[in-house]
């Protein structure tokens, strides 16, 4: 738990499977949000590679019907945890990905800007994995320790009327009691 747990935005604690869809952070901006989502590709379905393939571009538009639908989308997260507490990486966190989509924090839009998104393999209708709050809970507390984190948010806060995750079975309590400034 500490800044050797960094190289220039990348967490040690991570697989490394690189985006294109990022762009540089403005001059000065600091990383001062976390935004949690859930993502399932099928949605429901848990295991396949699929949102690495969505994040990095590769996604096959023919596997699943729904692919064809978003194939062309260019998203992306800093993280993905699976139901086995796997993170993947896609972005480094000095560097703004595509998770947030029209959103506002505080008054603030664009939530992107300074935010780090980290994705939950799962859905709206079922409970996240012990594994993966024993993967997320070191990553807060390793952004946390390394950025000048004031809030740790959901997309449904962020983008209310348009996005429902992380959802109701996450569990906010968990991130509170370990130390982490839960703003919802
Ligand atoms: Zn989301």
């Amino acid at each position: 738990m500490n800044d050797s747990s960094w190289q220039q935005g990348w967490w040690c604690g991570a697989r490394r499977a690189f985006s294109p869809n990022f762009s540089p952070r403005a001059p000065g901006e600091a990383v001062s949000l976390v935004v949690l989502h859930n993502i399932s590709l099928p949605p429901f379905e848990y295991g396949s590679s699929a949102v690495e393939q969505l994040f990095t571009n590769r996604i096959d538009p023919d596997a699943h019907p729904f692919f064809s639908v978003i194939h062309e989308l260019r998203v992306s997260s800093h993280f993905l945890i699976t139901r086995a507490g796997e993170a993947v990486q896609f972005v480094s966190c000095d560097d703004m990905a595509y998770h947030a989509g029209v959103s506002s924090f505080q008054g603030r839009e664009k939530c992107n800007a300074f935010s780090v998104g980290i994705e939950l393999e799962g859905c709206d209708f079922e409970p996240f994995t012990d594994a993966q709050y024993r993967t997320l809970l070191p990553l807060l507390a390793d952004l946390a320790q390394h950025y000048p984190i004031t809030a740790v948010t959901g997309h449904q806060d962020i983008a209310p009327g348009r996005k429902t995750d992380p959802g109701h079975f996450f569990d906010w309590d968990t991130i509170e009691a370990a130390g982490l400034p839960v703003v919802r």
